[in-house]
């Protein structure tokens, strides 16, 4: 009996403490978002620790991201009052990873292998794939990398594919390529992420030696967002949980509802299949959710219900207390405005004394992070971006910023370097030492000492001519600028230079946020007078450097909220198109909808007090306004639990909606990245009027006074950075 540490059960309502307290054979703790699923499966790690049924390693702990790891990793060490080491907790990659590097000569490898990224990955395929002379215009290797990723997911290796599996990508050759690609990683000893899962599962299913050693370690498994796993995983733990005598200690909390990774092979259907696997498993239903108001809760519980694939589970507010507030919907101008709403919000709910730490922004898809984060740095708002990088910092940001900087200032060598060989044209080291050699020699930057080479032909061949046409691009798109504007060149130049159909044929699940990334990046260049203008502003956002102590806002996507929570949480950006997502409408199906629904269900519940969703009136897609229609998701809430408030007015509204509809002009010749319409004009954001002498606050320079005012720069004396000509945007008054 334990004498001290009883008290940790107490805080838990008596549902919460069954889950904990039948401790062996196979439960499933199915329910809603913040019952306490996290916390039932925390306190069952240390109640087995502490009424010592097991050592700290012989728990086994699966938890779907590396930051719920590290949380659990806390509250473990906090309830056993030191921090807990030798622990098996961690993702399912984590943990296979491990294991894989203690039996890695079982599967032909040794102890040091090396997980490739997708690039090695691709590299790698296309090699294998050569000796079958595939089409690789019609069967391009990001797509049979995707084939085989989805057999990884389901936990078949090679031989494991049976015909009738073989789909009839790259003409009925994919298992074969499959085959070769897996024997290739391993003359290179070498696996991919998904092989993790694989080789471990397979070593646990052939190597029963193996799979009894692991049997005495793990006393215990728990697994927490269980509803995500996928068929190999589930497949693992199957393997790991039933014993010989076939008894099996298995602990899975989960919410159908919160399912939301389907295209990464995640599979439902392992809960229904729990109750047949592990015979005799109790399940055990949470039904008070401690987490939100009840107004939070009526409206995600209202959302959801419309779904028609579910398990069915109630859901009642455990913090009788409060009432709370009402979910905001809160109807918006434009884009603009909802980034400028938010922030605004933001603020004064600070100043209100909510911490910044205690708010986050949750966004569909990762394009839409950017007109946050530039509000963010203008009012000088502390944030982060949560589990991704900020949006001028990604690949396929920088790579077009190197475009662009080379078609303002052909010396830009540091960014010619970059897309010469972006997407791939042949340039290697060699050839690269060739241009520097010469442009030293010349004293002239790269760009010219190129055409140089090309000129006495010493680059010739294959690599001279598309050397030449990248040039020859180049060229065109200087005068399309200077005829058309800078953002009719940006869509010309990532068009005709190959980058756009680089992404474009990527089958990898990142390459079609890139492409809308590449979008709102044409969108925010519309925001700007110049090419050089814009550069120069982004340079500044990319200097805003983070004070790691403050207490900052957070900005994520939905998909890496999961099991979160936060005080404040804004849902911007819910609209037709967006949420859900164009994909998902032009797919069609019921189940992708579902999904999505799925989705802002995850979003509302990660509010405690206080959920804002925003939608609106139109919203730049590409270069040219589209006037947008509010999310489908917005009807399906209930209006008891709903405040609507509309911040654009209606009629404005609709004077923008006419307007882009009679400006969106006839098609170009550029073939964009959706039908591309010849941009609308949009008139310069009206620049604040800035008095001479004002004193003015910038985001890193600080306070200073106006010294001089054109129509968008302000030339401003700081106090201590002193004088700097700078764009009118970033700067407050005080
Ligand atoms: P999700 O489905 O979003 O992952 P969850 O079911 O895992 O949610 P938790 O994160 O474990 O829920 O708990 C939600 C919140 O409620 C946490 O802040 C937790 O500390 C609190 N909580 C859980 N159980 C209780 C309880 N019995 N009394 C008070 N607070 C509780
Ligand atoms: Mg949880």
């Amino acid at each position: 009996q334990p004498a001290q540490g009883e008290s940790y059960l107490e805080r838990l309502n008596p549902e919460q403490r069954a889950a904990i307290e039948t401790t062996d054979g196979p439960l499933l703790v199915l329910a809603g978002a913040g019952t306490g699923k996290t916390r039932v499966l925390t306190t069952r790690f240390a109640h087995i620790l502490l009424t010592g049924r097991a050592k700290p390693w012989q728990i086994l702990a699966v938890t779907f991201t590396n930051k719920a790891a590290r949380e659990m990793r806390e509250r473990v060490g906090t309830l056993l009052g030191n921090p807990a080491e030798g622990l098996w907790l961690g993702t399912f990659h984590a943990l296979c990873a491990r294991m894989l590097r203690r039996h890695a000569e079982t599967v032909g490898l040794t102890s040091s292998f090396t997980i490739l990224d997708t690039d090695d990955q691709l590299r790698l395929l296309k090699q294998v794939m050569e000796p079958w002379r595939i089409d690789t215009k019609r069967w391009p290797a990001p797509g049979l990398l995707g084939v085989i990723q989805r057999w990884k997911d389901r936990g078949l290796t090679p031989e494991r594919v049976t015909p009738t599996e073989d789909t009839d990508f790259a003409n009925g050759h994919a298992r074969a390529v499959y085959e070769a690609y897996q024997q290739r990683l391993k003359q290179l000893n070498a696996c991919d992420f998904g092989d993790l899962m694989l080789h471990v599962t397979e070593i646990l299913r052939t190597q029963p030696d193996i799979l009894a050693q692991y049997h005495r370690l793990f006393r215990y498994i728990l697994v927490d967002e269980y509803q995500d796993t996928n068929t190999v995983q589930y497949l693992w733990l199957r393997l790991l949980a039933k014993q010989p005598d076939g008894s099996a200690n298995i602990c899975c909390v989960g919410d159908d509802d919160q399912s939301i990774y389907s295209w990464r092979g995640a599979e439902v259907e392992n809960i229904l299949r729990f109750e047949k696997d592990f015979p005799g498993a109790q399940v055990v239903r949470l039904e008070r959710n401690y987490r939100s108001t009840r107004h939070i809760l009526g409206a995600a519980a209202g959302l959801i219900a419309h779904n028609d694939e579910r398990l069915g589970k109630t859901l009642r507010s455990g913090r009788e207390d409060s009432e709370g507030e009402k979910v905001r919907v809160i109807g918006v101008w434009d884009s603009d405005a909802e980034a400028r709403s938010v922030c605004e919000r933001a603020e004064s709910l600070r100043r209100q004394g909510h911490s910044l730490a205690e708010m986050a922004i949750l966004v569909r898809a990762g394009f839409q992070t950017r007109a946050f984060e530039e509000r963010l740095v203008q009012t000088g708002l502390p944030y982060r971006i949560v589990g991704g990088i900020r949006f001028y910092e990604r690949t396929e940001i920088r790579d077009t910023l190197a475009y662009l900087r080379v078609l303002n200032q052909p010396a830009d060598d540091l960014a010619f370097e970059r897309i010469v060989n972006t997407p791939k044209r042949g340039v290697g080291p060699a050839a690269l030492q060739k241009l520097h050699a010469c442009a030293r020699s010349l004293s002239q930057p790269l760009s010219a000492a190129a055409r140089t080479l090309l000129e006495n032909a010493t680059l010739k061949g294959k690599l001279g001519e598309q050397i030449s046409t990248l040039l020859a691009t180049l060229e065109a798109t200087r005068e399309l600028l200077a005829r058309e504007g800078h953002v009719v060149a940006t869509e010309y130049l990532l068009e005709e230079s190959g980058y756009l159909d680089m992404w474009r044929q990527d089958r990898s699940p990142e390459a079609p946020g890139r492409l809308e990334n590449l979008k709102e990046l044409i969108r925010a260049l519309a925001d700007f007078p110049t090419l050089g203008e814009f550069l120069e502003h982004v340079a500044l956002v990319m200097e805003h450097d983070e004070n790691a102590q403050e207490a900052r806002l957070s900005i994520m996507t939905l998909h890496g909220a999961k099991g979160l929570e936060f005080d404040i949480v804004f849902l911007p950006g819910w609209e037709e198109g967006v949420f859900p997502s164009q994909r998902t409408l032009d797919e069609g199906g019921l189940k992708g909808l579902e999904e999505e629904r799925r989705l802002a269900y995850v979003g509302i519940t990660r509010a405690r007090k206080l959920a804002l969703i925003y939608h609106a009136g139109s919203r730049r897609i590409y270069a040219n306004w589209q006037p947008s229609m509010p999310s489908r998701f917005l009807d399906e809430l209930p209006e008891e639990h709903i405040a609507r408030k509309n911040e654009g007015g209606a009629r404005q509204q609709s004077l923008r909606t006419t307007e882009s509809l009679f400006a969106a002009g006839p098609l170009t010749a550029t073939p964009g990245l959706s039908p591309t319409r010849r941009p609308t004009p949009r008139p310069a954001p009206a620049a604040p009027a800035f008095a001479l002498g004002q004193q003015v606050r910038h985001p890193r320079f600080g306070e200073g006074t106006v010294i001089a005012v054109d129509r968008h720069h302000v030339e401003v004396a700081f106090e201590g950075a002193g004088t700097k000509r700078l764009l009118s945007s970033f700067i407050e008054k005080l």
